[in-house]
């Protein structure tokens, strides 16, 4: 049943002053997209204006059905927004909310034309709304908010990516609670100037450092930079003021507006594992731009490998298989001149999230000099 007397507390002494102004924000445009207008109490809308939130959605779990209610698995990418919007409580007295559907899939078929759209659905919205929902798949909604960390600049705008773990016609499913959270999150003054964040199972992260640790459970992501906040019946509760991650890199991208697609130079990443030889490392040389390795611990690699790397062209990022830490400087090979060549360390970054990272730089031509001091930001370089 929609819940017309909710409202969203920020536990935080100016609470007064927690909704937007719409006189600062710059002049509407017509849109094409859908719009749910709320009819705001005469005595609310006197007082004040309420936030405008843009959904863009993508697919994911969070948009699919089972066949069975007890079915988990196996499911269908097949709910709009519109739909997914039906199964949340009423949220007219929070936000108004317009959204557009930039594709329907698993997020496992995201590739460099989706996250075009999703590039330019942000950078559209983000003049003429005081938030932005992302609708995503959770399997690698982290390497986008990654991208999108890296290649917009976000300003005050917060951009809320969020998912599920199960299908929608699950018992229990999470996206619907896990949806409307996320729209109360993009529309609370206090995640202003907080950059892309990811919402799931009650809890606030920071998309730049996020990372899908368990494969079926609710409580899916996990970050050891720290969770920012959680929203526990209402009430939105952030840690630490607003942050944005330090050392980000932000990319600017040129885009012609006759392109449907990044095409970004090819980057893969090989998997350390006992016993590996420069196999894999002498088949791909000569097909990428980059490689990412996932070594063991903290960057090693079996001494072979080490040595070919070090005679290989093209840049070579050392990252971990292991889920948290980093790779330090002092971990990579060394010629006998004591200089890394093409190797860097990739620092706190994991291998996917390296991978797009050093994708950027060799779209942007960077040296390896340049290379090597973004990755410095996180600690590696
Ligand atoms: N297979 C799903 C995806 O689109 C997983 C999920 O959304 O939880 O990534």
């Amino acid at each position: 049943m929609p819940n017309n007397t909710v409202e969203i507390t920020t536990i935080c002494s100016d609470v007064e002053n927690s909704q937007f102004k719409l006189e600062s924000l710059a002049p509407e445009e017509p849109t094409p997209t859908k719009s749910i207008t709320p009819t705001l109490h005469p005595q609310l809308s006197q007082r004040r204006s309420l936030p405008r939130i843009k959904i863009l959605g993508t697919g994911g779990t969070i948009a699919s059905k089972a066949e069975s209610s007890s079915a988990t698995a196996d499911y269908k990418v097949d709910l709009t927004i519109q739909d997914m919007l039906e199964a949340i409580p009423d949220i007219s007295r929070i936000c108004e909310v317009e959204y557009e559907q930039l594709c329907n899939v698993d997020s496992k078929n995201i590739d460099e034309s989706i996250l075009m759209k999703i590039y330019n659905g942000i950078s559209e919205s983000l003049q003429k709304f005081d938030g932005i929902v992302i609708t995503h798949g959770t399997d690698s909604l982290a390497e986008t908010a990654f991208f999108i960390e890296s290649t917009i600049d976000t300003g005050e705008v917060p951009i809320v990516c969020v998912g599920s773990m199960r299908p929608s016609s699950s018992v229990s499913a999470d996206g619907p609670m896990n949806l409307y959270q996320a729209i109360c999150i993009a529309a609370d003054s206090k995640s202003r100037n907080r950059g892309v964040l990811v919402s799931l199972n009650d809890q606030i992260s920071a998309g730049y450092y996020i990372t899908k640790t368990n494969a079926n459970s609710l409580d899916s992501f996990n970050v050891r930079q720290g969770y920012l906040g959680n929203f526990v019946n209402n009430e939105i509760h952030y840690y630490y003021p607003p942050v944005k991650p330090q050392g980000c890199h932000k990319f600017k991208l040129n885009i012609s507006n006759d392109k449907d697609t990044f095409n970004f130079p090819d980057v893969c990443i090989i998997y350390a594992h006992q016993g590996i030889t420069s196999k894999m490392l002498n088949m791909v040389k000569d097909q990428y731009a980059g490689i990412v390795l996932a070594t063991m611990g903290a960057g090693s690699m079996p001494d072979k490998v080490n040595k070919d790397c070090l005679n290989v062209d093209i840049p070579i990022i050392y990252s971990k298989r292991s889920m948290d830490g980093m790779i330090p400087k002092a971990n990579l090979p060394k010629d006998s001149n004591g200089d890394y060549r093409n190797c860097i360390a990739s620092g706190y970054l994991n291998p996917e999230k390296s991978r797009i990272l050093l994708q950027l730089c060799l779209a942007c031509n960077y040296s390896i000099d340049e290379t090597r001091h973004v990755f410095r930001g996180v600690y590696g370089g």
